[in-house]
């Protein structure tokens, strides 16, 4: 398998962009390697600039449920691009996506689009913020919320850290008023409400972490984040932004039945295009400008293009209903990794929910950041350029999700547990 034209196209990109990519996970800096360029896309499908086609793993880290160019949703985004790209003004098609979010989101009476899943994570916290008239945001480590200035912090300790930031250029002031925590910890949660009680405005944090893996959250624990934001009069935010129309069409916590204050989505809702949204009850949304006074715009909110995408999207998932479909596919696919690995006699795990897991190389069960951290990354790369070789496109680190399609068939699901079988046994 050739990548010639990949590692031209490399070549020049360095000299454009910074790492030559437009979004770091890009550049294969947990695999090794350079990154290959695409050209198309085709359900379950990717074709590279140099021929070679590959089953996809990454759905665009999450927005492809449907597969590449599903003919629906390029549809409907031609026939919204004919009308008109963007206004600045409202649109009926706000209505309808805003209506199809509502109706499928359990906790969501009221909504706001925004452009990316940063974006809402962002107005999410300054909305919890503004709302209790609170400061402190507890976060979780390993949870990933966008690259917001004031959630960009450190993977801590079990113990209630003040987190200290994790990039040059957010500064200590940023990240002074959140507190780091360990995910599917109920203890740690306790203690820091405890120690700052009416301080904390909001706890943000994944319902099932996609962000360092595939984690999902543990009952109890999200038994605690209910009760504790509600005991102490904080809101709780669900970063729905990968789950939300993943694990289930109302995302985790119609699945799991817990009712969050805020939501943030992304990912899906823009099918494939731009796009996030924060919704909450109506109580709390109508804090937002203009009905409030808490401040968030956008001049390409709602644009036409991607709540085009987004309803075709959303239709098609309400109307097929494919996630019985998709759990079947993701349940035989984990298992046959996992048979592949045994009989290399090679430990792992397979964290999944719905359609995203992780194969993670760990002997010991991964339910957090700490035990993440201890996963075989060699043995993954490793693992990720085997299949590579050999047609299968899984997610380039170890701490990225893996993500089905409804355009994954039971071939490529066979082909890809074959694939894995000869890479293991190598
Ligand atoms: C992807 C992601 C984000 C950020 O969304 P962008 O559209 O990349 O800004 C936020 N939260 C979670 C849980 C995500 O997976």
């Amino acid at each position: 398998m050739s990548h010639t034209n990949s590692h031209t196209a490399f070549g020049r990109a360095k000299q454009l962009m910074p790492g030559g990519v437009n979004s770091p996970a890009r550049a294969f800096g947990g695999v090794g390697g350079e990154p290959i360029f695409f050209e198309r896309g085709e359900g379950a499908h990717l074709f590279d600039i140099d021929g070679n086609r590959y089953i996809d793993y990454i759905g665009s880290w999450g927005p492809m449920i449907l597969g590449h160019a599903h003919p629906a949703v390029v549809e409907a985004i031609r026939t919204a691009a004919s009308h008109g790209t963007s206004f600045g003004a409202p649109t009926v098609a706000e209505n309808t996506l805003a209506e199809l979010i509502i109706d499928a989101t359990p906790s969501i009476e009221k909504i706001r689009l925004v452009n990316s899943g940063t974006e809402a994570a962002m107005s999410a916290v300054r909305l919890a913020r503004g709302y209790t008239g609170r400061e402190l945001i507890v976060k979780f480590a390993g949870n990933y919320h966008g690259h917001v200035d004031s959630l960009l912090v450190a993977a801590g300790s079990a113990a209630a850290t003040l987190a200290v930031p994790d990039s040059p250029g957010v500064t200590e002031g940023a990240t002074r008023d959140t507190l780091v925590l360990k995910y599917n910890d109920a203890d740690a949660l306790e203690a820091a409400f405890r120690q700052h009680d009416d301080k904390i405005a909001g706890v943000i944090v994944e319902p099932v972490a996609g962000n360092m893996g595939c984690v999902p959250s543990s009952k109890n624990f999200r038994k605690a984040l209910r009760e504790l934001t509600d005991k102490h009069g904080a809101l709780l935010i669900f970063d729905e932004v990968i789950s939300g129309f993943r694990v289930a069409y109302g995302g985790a916590q119609e699945l799991f039945d817990i009712r969050p204050d805020i939501t943030t989505l992304g990912k899906i809702i823009g099918g494939g295009l731009p796009m996030g949204a924060y919704g909450g009850r109506a109580e709390i949304m109508d804090h937002v400008l203009p009905a409030g006074k808490v401040f968030q715009a956008g001049t390409l909110s709602g644009n036409p293009l991607a709540t085009a995408a987004g309803i075709a999207t959303l239709t098609m998932l309400r109307d097929a209903d494919p996630y019985e479909r998709l759990e079947r596919l993701s349940s035989r696919l984990a298992r046959g990794l996992e048979e592949s690995a045994a009989a290399a006699g090679i430990p792992c795990s397979t964290p999944r929910c719905g359609s995203m897991m992780t194969l993670f190389f760990n002997a010991e069960p991964v339910t957090d950041w700490d035990t993440a951290a201890r996963c075989d990354t060699e043995r993954y790369a490793e693992y990720f350029w085997g299949m590579v070789r050999r047609g299968v496109y899984p997610p380039c680190s170890q701490y990225e999700a893996m993500f089905l399609s409804t355009a994954h068939s039971d071939k490529d699901i066979d082909a890809t547990i074959s694939a894995a079988g000869e890479v293991m046994a190598k």
